[in-house]
């Protein structure tokens, strides 16, 4: 575990950002983030002025997380909070294969926020920014009267070639996910329910890796045809990616990798299965890949020391999405043509 975590934070101040001033707070950013040679002008103008790698297409994603609706500030501390801000946006840029450059941060924040709160959230996110040479550019700092907004958009760049896109996955392709699925929605399951989840799940929650390295390597390589990152939940995102390829496919749950945290977790607590098979914000990957390719990906998994599963095949469009159950039990969904509609059991922001 990182040891600049919030657990060990310094003694704290009772400065807010009123004692500092935007501006004050903006300087202390500027000052905090790495000199990168390819930002001819961070943080100070009026624009970022920034290099591009020449030939290659430009990627751009933008993630809002709201208190209350995305985090609440009595689970997750400030440190975790900027790196996940951090991750959930660089995980889309992995989620196309793509190469993370550069990052824009907006920030809504109540007038009573402890400024020793905005620091350990500017560290956890600018120590993720660093570790994947990801640079912070700029942003926008307002006040908020309700609660803490965080707006970040991350650029990327990728060679037009090799972009995996969600409509890429044809019949016969095998399904894989990497790492293990279910942690995150684990812990989040116990802090509603009131309890204190384990330390290994918990920090999945609350400090997700973004899978830039795999994502690269699958593109560069040739070997995804369609890839998604893992927020909303693995039925709703292989969901998007047939919907997107126009395909159907056969998921075999008793095949998604689980921790061990959670497998000796869900013997005790059987019932939990669904809810955690279902939940989202793992931010591991899923791709499809012809058959052809399994021996590269088990190369690829030993190279990166991350597991790389199947989980299941593309199929043709008739026939649905086909689950099979722990029990062994087929079911079968047909698609919406509303995707809001559709049976994923993910998370939807509109939906009763
Ligand atoms: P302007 O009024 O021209 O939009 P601002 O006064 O809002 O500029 O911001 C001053 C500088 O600080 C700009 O370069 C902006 O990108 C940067 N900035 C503001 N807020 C943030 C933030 N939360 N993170 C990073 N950079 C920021
Ligand atoms: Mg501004």
């Amino acid at each position: 575990m990182d040891k600049n975590t919030c657990s060990e934070k310094k003694e704290t101040t009772s400065a807010t950002l009123a004692t500092l001033g935007e501006f004050g707070f903006i300087e202390r950013i500027r000052q905090r983030v790495r000199a990168n040679p390819e930002v001819l002008t961070g943080i100070g103008d009026d624009c970022s002025v920034c290099t591009f790698p020449p030939g290659e297409v430009l990627l751009t994603t933008k993630d809002l997380l709201l208190e209350d609706i995305h985090f609440r500030r009595a689970w997750i501390d400030m440190y975790s909070l900027g790196w996940k801000s951090a991750a959930v946006n660089l995980s889309d840029i992995a989620a196309m294969g793509g190469t993370a450059l550069y990052l824009h941060l907006g920030l809504g924040i109540p007038a009573e926020t402890a400024l020793d709160d905005l620091e350990a959230f500017m560290h956890g996110f600018l120590s993720l920014c660093e570790q994947e040479n990801a640079t912070l550019c700029g942003g926008d700092t307002c006040r908020s009267v309700q609660g803490l907004c965080i707006s970040v958009t991350v650029q990327g760049s990728i060679p037009p070639t090799e972009l995996c896109q969600r409509s890429g996955a044809t019949p016969g392709d095998i399904i894989y996910v990497s790492g293990t699925l279910g942690d995150s929605a684990l812990a989040l399951l116990q802090l509603h329910a009131d309890e204190k989840p384990e330390a290994d799940i918990a920090l999945h929650h609350h400090r997700p890796q973004p899978r830039l390295q795999l994502g690269r390597a699958l593109a560069s390589q040739g070997i995804a045809s369609a890839m998604i990152d893992l927020s909303d939940g693995i039925f709703a995102d292989l969901g998007h990616i047939l919907e997107r390829s126009g395909c159907g496919a056969e998921l075999d749950t008793r095949l998604i990798p689980l921790s061990a945290s959670v497998q000796n977790h869900l013997q005790q607590q059987p019932q939990r299965m669904p809810q955690v098979l279902r939940g989202g914000e793992d931010y591991e990957l899923l791709f499809t890949a012809p058959a052809d390719q399994q021996q590269r990906i088990a190369r690829l998994s030993a190279e990166l020391k991350l597991s790389l599963t199947a989980v299941g095949e593309i199929l043709p469009v008739q026939e649905g999405l086909r689950s099979i159950d722990h029990c062994g039990v087929l079911h079968t969904s047909m698609f919406d043509t509303n995707p809001d509609a559709s049976s994923s059991g993910g998370f939807n922001h509109f939906r009763a």
